[in-house]
C-alpha cells in the first residue's frame, strides 16, 4: 500500500496542511539551535546527531524538502512524518508515514499526533519542525484497529 516515492506529494501535503488541528510550530527553537550551532556553542556532533532509525526512515519515508541543508548546504534534505497515537497497535505506533497515508489515517482514526521532522542524510543534521494533531475528531469507536 505504500509506495516508495521520493517526489513531493502536493495534493496530499495540502490534503495533511487542511486537516492539521493544535498545530505546534518550531521554528523558532529551531532558529536557535542554528544560531547556536553557528556560534559555536554546540558541536556539528552534538546537533548532527540523527540515528540509523532515522536515517532509515528518512531513506523510505522521507519528502523532498525542497530546501538545502542549513548545516551543511547539501540537497538532500528530506521532512518526515512520525505518527504516535492511542488508536494505533503499539507495533505500529511512531512509525514514519508518507503524507497519503496519513490522509487516510486521518479518515480512519479519531484522533492522532504528527511530528513532522527535517533530517539531513549527509550530514545527519535533524530537528523537530512542528507537530499537529490529525483525526476525525470522533470518539473513539470499537472498530478494527489498522
Ligand atoms: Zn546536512
Amino acid at each position: 500500500m505504500s509506495s516508495r516515492r521520493s517526489a513531493v506529494d502536493a495534493p496530499a501535503r495540502r490534503a495533511v496542511e487542511a486537516r492539521a488541528r493544535a498545530v505546534v510550530d518550531y521554528a523558532l527553537v529551531r532558529r536557535a539551535a542554528l544560531a547556536d550551532l553557528a556560534a559555536g556553542r554546540t558541536s556539528t556532533h552534538e546537533a548532527c546527531d540523527a540515528q540509523a532509525y532515522l536515517l532509515r526512515a528518512a531513506r523510505y519515508h522521507g519528502e523532498p524538502a525542497g530546501e538545502i541543508c542549513p548545516v551543511c548546504q547539501h540537497g538532500s534534505l528530506v521532512h518526515v512524518s512520525y505518527t504516535f497515537g492511542d488508536c494505533f497497535r503499539a507495533d505500529v505506533n511512531g512509525r514514519a508515514r508518507a503524507p497519503r497515508e496519513l490522509v487516510e489515517l486521518a479518515d480512519q482514526h479519531p484522533e492522532f499526533n504528527v511530528y513532522l521532522v527535517e533530517v539531513c542524510a549527509e550530514c545527519r543534521w535533524n530537528h523537530l519542525l512542528a507537530s499537529y494533531v490529525l483525526g476525525t475528531g470522533e470518539p473513539a469507536k470499537k472498530r478494527a484497529r489498522s
